[in-house]
């Protein structure tokens, strides 16, 4: 069993001693003096910083070990296996993060002359040409900076398309299938659709004769996710976009979790006309806790007139920034995108090729199915629509009967893994799934950990027959025991910072009582 380290850490601002600092060469220190010399000279009075930073003081030594124990008390994908489902949290080539750090990338400027920053100009055209062609799309733009965001501008440019068209107001609704990411009905709203659900089949794929009946004149688009939040890949995806197509509308591809078809197939082969990739799931960006990802969205050749400004064209000789797109719906975010991101994805696209690409596929694929046909027999457990169909990077059991006759719920077996020193599958998602256990291993972890993770999870469905207080009561092991899940997410009691926290203190203990 797995036990994580626990410190009693204090905050760091508690840390603190008056005049204490780590060591700086005395030459450093000249150039430091000198260099704030020149800021005060270069910087007009008026803006300068009257009162000195708030900045804890401490040594070198102490700031290396508090955040070296934080890291200890956290759970990462570095430190193991990370299932979770949908979000694809892979191992990320920690070369990528020092490319993006060298000066010459991390030091430019985005409001540089363009004919200064033909480097960085080359790569993110290289960049979108080699997303073009794995998605199967004519055009594609970097600049979303999050999945949600790439479906926002996917669901702004069918606005566009049916304006253009004449048929802005007539084409008002976005059909979503029940098993969606939340995001998806999210962005066509807040584009201002309306949103219009289809069921899913018993196989969990979209329901045909639902989907017929729902497309009509007023149909602007349908978002798609294949292979679909179940894992599963959707057989009729032909019939699908001839349906959509047939009454006028779009076809949206939500390809947040492109790890499965790398390579194998494209979205655009299949009949999408507009396809957003998650950079940060299948693309090796580290994320989570809201890190910066990107979202970039490539599109057929009759929608490429329509995307965002600046695009970068490149004549054979130099990159340019073309900001003269009369059609273009203008600008969805500001500059050029995520920059350091997208370039961890140009050095993770090199440095696996083509092949290396194909075969992420192939191994997310095969180690999903893997654990898929291990749990299938776990007393407790089922995997709903049609067990014996194979899976594509994820699988999604349920533990609605282990629920019922133990009192052990999703939530439980979740919290549980933590102490088996396994991060928890997603939970609870999607809805279409009571009790629902995402699981998504990715390609990154050998098959010693798969089984290791396979053993974790059928010990667990044991305890909660023969010792359910074990399950119920975890986390045991972890550096932080169970959270209250209400209170950790609920406005008055949330403190996102110490000024918060000190502040809020009072307050806390007040709903503690
Ligand atoms: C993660 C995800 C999204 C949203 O991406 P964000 O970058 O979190 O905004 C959309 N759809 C699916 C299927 C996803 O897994």
């Amino acid at each position: 069993m797995f036990k994580q380290a626990s410190w009693e850490e204090p905050i760091i601002f508690n840390l603190r001693r008056e005049g204490r600092k780590g060591h700086i060469p005395p030459k450093l220190e000249e150039e430091i003096k000198k260099a704030v010399g020149e800021a005060d000279t270069l910087i007009p009075k008026s803006m300068q910083r009257t009162s000195p930073l708030r900045l804890p003081e401490l040594s070198e030594a102490e700031v290396t070990r508090h955040f070296i124990r934080l890291s200890e008390m956290n759970f990462g994908v570095d430190s193991g296996f990370y299932p979770l489902g949908s979000c694809t949290m892979k191992y990320n080539p920690k070369i990528n993060e020092q490319l993006a750090n060298l000066p010459t990338i991390a030091m430019i400027h985005p409001y540089q002359d363009e004919s200064t920053v033909q480097g960085i100009l080359e790569i993110l055209y290289a960049l979108e040409r080699w997303l073009a062609e794995l998605t199967g799309t004519q055009e594609v733009c970097l600049h979303p900076a999050a999945g949600a965001h790439g479906e926002f501008l996917g669901t702004l440019l069918m606005r566009a398309y049916h304006k253009m068209n004449g048929e802005d107001g007539k084409r008002s609704e976005v059909i979503v299938p029940d098993s969606a990411h939340g995001t998806n009905p999210a962005s066509a709203a807040m584009a201002g659709f309306k949103v219009v659900v289809v069921p899913s089949d018993e196989e969990g794929c979209v329901n045909l004769e639902a989907l017929k009946a729902a497309v009509s004149e007023k149909t602007a688009g349908l978002m798609l996710t294949n292979p679909n939040t179940l894992g599963i890949f959707e057989k009729n995806i032909e019939e699908i976009a001839k349906t959509i197509h047939e009454a006028g509308g779009l076809l949206y591809y939500d390809g947040a979790n492109l790890n499965p078809l790398l390579g194998i197939v494209r979205p655009g082969d299949m009949g999408f006309d507009i396809v957003h990739i998650n950079i940060h799931k299948t693309f090796a960006t580290p994320h989570g806790g809201g890190g910066p990802g990107a979202g970039p969205v490539g599109v057929s050749e009759e929608l490429a007139e329509f995307l965002p400004v600046p695009r970068i064209t490149y004549d054979g000789e130099k990159y340019r920034l073309d900001y003269d797109k009369p059609h273009s719906i203008g600008k969805i975010r500001s500059f050029y995108g995520n920059v350091a991101v997208l370039l961890k994805a140009y050095a993770y696209i090199l440095s696996l090729g083509f092949e290396g690409l194909k075969e992420v596929a192939e191994v997310s694929v095969l180690n999903a199915n893997y654990i898929m046909h291990k749990l299938k027999g776990v007393k407790g457990l089922t995997l709903p629509y049609n067990s014996r169909k194979p899976r594509k990077h994820e699988c999604v059991f349920s533990a609605k009967p282990l629920k019922s006759e133990t009192g052990v719920s999703a939530l439980n077996i979740a919290k549980r893994l933590l102490d088996y020193g396994f991060h928890a599958p997603t939970i609870y998602f999607p809805l279409i799934v009571e009790e629902a256990l995402m699981i998504e291993p990715t390609e990154t972890f050998e098959k010693e950990e798969l089984d290791r993770f396979v053993d974790a999870m059928q010990k667990i469905c044991e305890e909660a027959y023969n010792n359910p207080e074990a399950v119920l009561k975890a986390p045991h092991n972890t550096a932080v025991p169970r959270l209250d899940e209400v209170k950790a997410s609920h406005p008055k009691t949330m403190a996102l910072s110490w000024r918060m926290f000190n502040k809020r203190m009072g307050e806390i203990e007040v709903l503690n009582k």
